[in-house]
């Protein structure tokens, strides 16, 4: 095996303290919350600092600032990550904004300025969607908080068949709650999507309820604007396809499990896509796998041609819709879920 080439930039997110929530559409899958050792993923960036000069560390994966130690995470993230500061995204804890009255008031340190949530309906739908009694309830609430000091909500829709009746009563939300004059009052735009996300992890399990083209008259496409292709299209398409691809990046992203496994962030954290585990492996030996795409599913996707999977795992009569590259994920995938 060569030695491992240098990247521009590695960044390691780690799951130090998991997730309130249990998503139906987690694309990530479903992992049990535990804490991670500090001194552990302290080890483990300075042996990944022999492969690049910039190291970008982040302490979560699943829900930021899950964890009562949110802000010391946050240093710990700034003074573990080298040459490279880690940056903060449009995301928040709405489990901690409602629970938490500091949490508000230190966002506020962040240059940003508008923060997403996702809501799936109605309680009873939003409940189950996000897998927790009274999610709905504290979505709403970090919604007002949001905009009671300062900030923009931005919502997201996750939409599958049972729950496009719910897009009525979302807008007739953001029309009650008056989130587009509120949002204008504090300086920006109230933006509001739909989408399906990728159909990769729990979400695989939502693909008999997927949303189909037939469905289309009943979502406002205003708000649903990425719905993607039919799968019979995209499998007459990939039929055409001999392609293979190396997957792997010179500044890749890695997930890393409390557990200290270690997957690339192509698609779900599961077997087949991990490169291997850091307690038991070599940094450079893993690096060796995901550079050589020796995860299985790395190999597939570079040893077998599109035309080839699309036969074995596509449905010619599907109206199904998925983007391009998520139905490549989720032929991949279905292969190994196939093997099990
Ligand atoms: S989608 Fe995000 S918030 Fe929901 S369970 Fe997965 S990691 Fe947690």
């Amino acid at each position: 095996m060569g030695c491992v080439s240098v990247f521009e930039k590695i960044s390691l997110c780690f799951d130090v303290y998991g997730c309130p929530n249990r998503c139906k559409h987690c694309w990530i899958g479903h992992k049990q919350n535990k804490i991670m050792s500090k001194d552990g993923i302290r080890k483990i960036v300075n042996e990944f600092a022999d492969f690049s000069s910039k190291i970008e560390v982040y302490s979560w994966l699943r829900e930021p600032d899950f964890s009562d130690e949110y802000k010391n995470l946050w240093e710990f993230d700034k003074e573990v990550s080298i040459n490279v500061k880690p940056k903060r995204f449009e995301l928040l804890s709405f489990y901690r904004l409602v629970r938490d009255e500091k949490y508000i008031e230190w966002l506020k340190d962040f240059d940003i300025k508008t923060y997403q949530l996702t809501i799936f309906g109605n309680e009873q739908t939003t409940d189950y969607y996000t897998g927790r009694k009274g999610a709905y309830k504290e979505i709403l609430k970090a919604t007002n908080i949001l905009l009671d000091n300062g900030f923009i909500p931005k919502w997201q829709m996750f939409v599958y068949k049972d729950n496009i009746d719910d897009i009525d009563h979302v807008l007739s939300l953001i029309n009650s709650m008056e989130l587009i004059d509120r949002s204008k009052e504090n300086g920006g735009t109230f933006q509001f999507f739909i989408h399906t996300g990728s159909c990769d992890g729990e979400n695989s399990k939502n693909y008999y309820k997927w949303v189909e083209s037939s469905d289309l008259h009943k979502i406002p496409l205003e708000y649903f604007k990425n719905y993607g292709k039919e799968e019979r299209l995209l499998y007459e398409e990939l039929l055409q396809s001999k392609d293979i691809k190396k997957l792997n990046e010179s500044s890749p992203v890695f997930y890393i499990d409390n557990e200290f496994n270690i997957y690339p962030n192509f698609s779900e954290m599961n077997e087949h896509w991990k490169l291997g585990n850091l307690n038991l492996e070599s940094v450079e030996d893993l690096l060796n796998i995901y550079i050589d795409n020796r995860s299985p599913a790395q190999s597939l996707r570079n040893t077998i041609p599109l035309c080839d999977l699309v036969v074995k795992y596509g449905d010619p009569n599907s109206k199904k819709l998925f983007s391009k590259e998520d139905y490549i994920d989720f032929l991949i995938n279905t292969h190994f879920r196939k093997l099990i």
